[in-house]
């Protein structure tokens, strides 16, 4: 173990940002987190054991990986900025048990990755502190990947964070809510001030745990449709269910009649807004159009 104080201080940060001669890029979303409570925090609310694998995305300059390489088997972590490969070779050194990639997380090939890094007999979660430009691709593309994550634990915006884990009847709640909710138990496990950051954010933030599979009575024909529909459902939250549906699938005749057949076959009236439909209906009515040839 190396006598340096934990990564994760302001001042130890500043100070290998300009051994590096290195300032956080904002393009790339870097803001460190230099508050070793709120990383501790993290790391328990993934529960990390020596039994759990970990997939880290955007390491920084190495304060989340070090304290999830304390707990984890490995840690396997992906990072875009090759700027940063000197930094965490030296800051992550103490450390047998890491493993960085210089690749953009959203072009990786997971399955392959996971297959190669990792022992199979390990669960395998994903925790990170997510660059705030691209939390909503990076989600959807952990939840739509083949590789089955036990959990996943991300700090993100916190507006973003309660437009995940809404519930109808709530203005934060539209289709990203729907589209995550309808695989994974969402939960808000904390919220994290912008002064926990260098640079400080001008937003607060949230860590938000995704976990067990969600359990509905009925499952999406398809689910890409199914997504696809959701949206289609939230174009224009000010208007009616009804009229979100007309904008879906158009105003012919023949279709009004179709929509109003399924409306009244799943109970729903045509003038509730989408936001007051619960996910379990949102995937019968889906389902109903799809058997009435409209999706
Ligand atoms: N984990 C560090 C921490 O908590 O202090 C840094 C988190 S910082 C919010 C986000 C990190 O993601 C940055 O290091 C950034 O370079 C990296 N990053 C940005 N876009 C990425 C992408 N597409 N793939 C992988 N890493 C990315």
């Amino acid at each position: 173990m190396s006598n340096n104080p934990d990564i994760a201080n302001p001042a130890r940060t500043q100070a290998i940002l300009n051994t590096y001669h290195l300032s956080a890029k904002k393009s790339l979303g870097q803001n460190f987190l230099t508050d070793l409570n709120i990383l501790n925090n993290i790391v328990e609310a993934a529960d990390i054991t020596d039994e759990d694998n970990v997939i880290e995305i955007g390491p920084g300059i190495g304060a989340l990986t070090e304290q999830l390489a304390k707990k984890a088997h490995k840690v396997v972590a992906f990072e875009i900025d090759q700027n940063l490969l000197p930094v965490l070779d030296e800051t992550l050194s103490p450390y047998d048990n890491i493993k960085i990639i210089n690749q953009d997380i959203l072009k990786a090939n997971l399955p392959q990755i996971v297959e190669q890094e990792f022992e199979s007999n390990k669960s395998l979660k994903v925790v990170a502190n997510l660059p705030y430009y691209i939390t909503t691709p990076i989600i959807l593309d952990l939840l739509k990947n083949p590789v089955e994550f036990d959990t996943i634990v991300v700090m993100m915006q916190k507006e973003v964070a309660k437009r995940i884990t809404a519930n109808p009847d709530n203005k934060d709640y539209g289709s990203l809510s729907i589209i995550v909710q309808e695989m994974k138990q969402a939960e808000i496990a904390f919220e994290v001030p912008r002064t926990a950051f260098v640079p400080q954010p001008n937003v607060d933030s949230a860590i938000v745990k995704l976990s067990n599979e969600a359990t509905f009575a009925i499952e999406p024909f398809d689910q890409s449709k199914f997504f696809g529909f959701v949206r289609g459902c939230f174009m224009h939250r000010r208007k009616s269910f009804w009229n979100n549906l007309l904008g879906i699938f158009g105003k012919d005749p023949e279709v009004k009649q179709k929509i109003t057949a399924v409306l009244d076959e799943v109970k729903v009236s045509p003038s509730i807004r989408s936001e007051q439909l619960t996910i379990e209906q949102f995937i019968v009515l889906c389902n109903a159009f799809h058997r009435a040839g409209l999706v």
